[in-house]
């Protein structure tokens, strides 16, 4: 076989494209086209009339369902429904909101969109989760909040991290944007905190486009949810009562009518994923130079993205972006992942300007892992064949042997 490397001449190990995303069918028509013909298209999942079946209340009452929580509330996205659960857990400008610093941006910009201040405390290497124990470091008298984030579809420990919020009185919101489908210790991502938060945008394991929703199982949680993204209204209550400032965030019914539709595929696709994902763990597990990412066994895995680190002897040879480049060469979508949201630009002057103070959260593991260690596949490559997953292993057994091989 030819081992000359793609981005040297060589040919590609993998040809064909991964399966195209989103995957939808006869189903999401049905449903659009009922929400269509209902001619009752707006958000406010209070729509009643006769022979008329609202998308939104089921699709709320279904998802919440799934992760096994009592109620759900549709938002616009997930930025936006990060947002309105720290809103309606009580945290207020001024506040710090404790995050990981290796996630989407959108964790810290939830947060900072309403003058609410992130403080980071690092993840641990091995999970690539955020760590308990540096969670208790990083409160201070003015935290009213953990935002965890369950990155690409495994979680933490939930059990400690529940147990250190609760011993210190602060709100926990799960970030489950990439947990669809995910638990913890048999209990849903999103139904361990006060509220969880998911996103539907198109990338995500359930999507109708963009979407979002809020979940929890308090009551009084809920209703200030809903309230906040209807501009403030009081659930229940009269058109024009406005009883805090909110903003329109809802969901419309043709969203609600693809994820209804989506959400019927989803333990099949997550079932695929699962498979491929641990024979990526066995066909990896044989490669020079790659990492796993530690896995508990009472995490069920939501497959948003198939995580893996790059070993030293790797990264002391070639960069994580060459790395990078020279695996797409072969065809396969690797991505280099996130920057370090506590060394990021944006993120600390946003910090510097809501605070006055010029902040520094040193955080080692999450800062070495967006440097040099962490890439990941995405959850498309996990819907692919056997084969497929073999393809994948060629590759970086190929450009491993390659980088081990020339510059010792
Ligand atoms: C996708 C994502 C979000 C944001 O969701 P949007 O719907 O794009 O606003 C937030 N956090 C994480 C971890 C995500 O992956």
């Amino acid at each position: 076989m030819d081992e000359t490397l793609a981005i040297h001449g060589g040919p590609p190990v993998r040809k064909r494209p991964f399966p195209d995303w989103p995957v939808f069918g006869e189903r999401e028509e049905t449903y659009v086209l009922e929400a269509l013909r209902s001619g009752k298209w707006g958000g406010s999942g209070q729509v009643k009339r006769a022979g008329f079946q609202a998308k939104l209340p089921e699709w709320e009452r279904r998802f919440a369902q799934l992760q096994g929580a009592k109620y759900g509330v549709s938002v616009v996205n997930g930025t936006m429904a990060i947002t309105v659960a720290l809103q309606a857990a009580g945290v207020k400008p001024g506040d710090e909101v404790i995050i990981p610093p290796y996630t989407f941006i959108a964790s810290a910009s939830a947060a900072l969109l309403f003058g609410a201040v992130p403080v980071f405390a690092d993840v641990k290497a091995e999970t690539m989760q955020l760590d308990p124990e540096q969670v208790k470091r990083a409160i201070t008298p003015r935290t009213r909040a953990v935002l965890t984030v369950h990155l690409g579809g495994g979680m933490g420990d939930m059990t400690r991290l529940k147990q250190v919020a609760d011993s210190h009185g602060l709100a926990l919101i799960e970030d489950a944007a990439q947990a669809i489908g995910a638990r913890w210790d048999g209990i849903g991502a999103g139904a361990w905190g006060d509220a969880g938060t998911f996103s539907f945008q198109s990338s995500k394991n359930l999507t109708a486009g963009e979407g979002g929703i809020v979940l929890t199982s308090d009551p009084e949680l809920m209703e200030r949810a809903w309230s906040v993204a209807n501009v403030g209204r009081v659930l229940g209550g009269e058109w024009y009562q406005h009883e805090r400032i909110g903003w329109n965030l809802r969901m419309t019914e043709f969203q609600a009518a693809i994820l209804l539709a989506q959400l019927d595929r989803l333990e099949e696709q997550l079932a695929r994923r699962h498979r491929n994902a641990m024979l990526l763990d066995r066909l990896l597990g044989e490669v020079e130079g790659v990492r796993f990412v530690h896995r508990d066994p009472r995490n069920r895995h939501g497959w948003h993205l198939y995580l893996f680190r790059l070993a030293d002897r790797v990264t002391k040879r070639v960069s994580k972006a060459e790395w990078v480049r020279m695996v797409q060469a072969e065809g396969i979508p690797v991505s280099p992942g996130y920057f370090a949201l506590n060394k990021h630009p944006a993120v600390m002057r946003s910090i510097r300007d809501w605070t006055g103070e010029h902040r520094a959260y040193p955080c080692p593991a999450a800062e070495r892992l967006a440097e040099r260690e962490a890439v990941w596949l995405g959850q498309q490559v996990l819907l692919d064949t056997e084969a497929g997953m073999e393809e994948v292993a060629r590759a970086i057994t190929k450009v491993n042997r390659y980088v081990l091989a020339a510059r010792s």
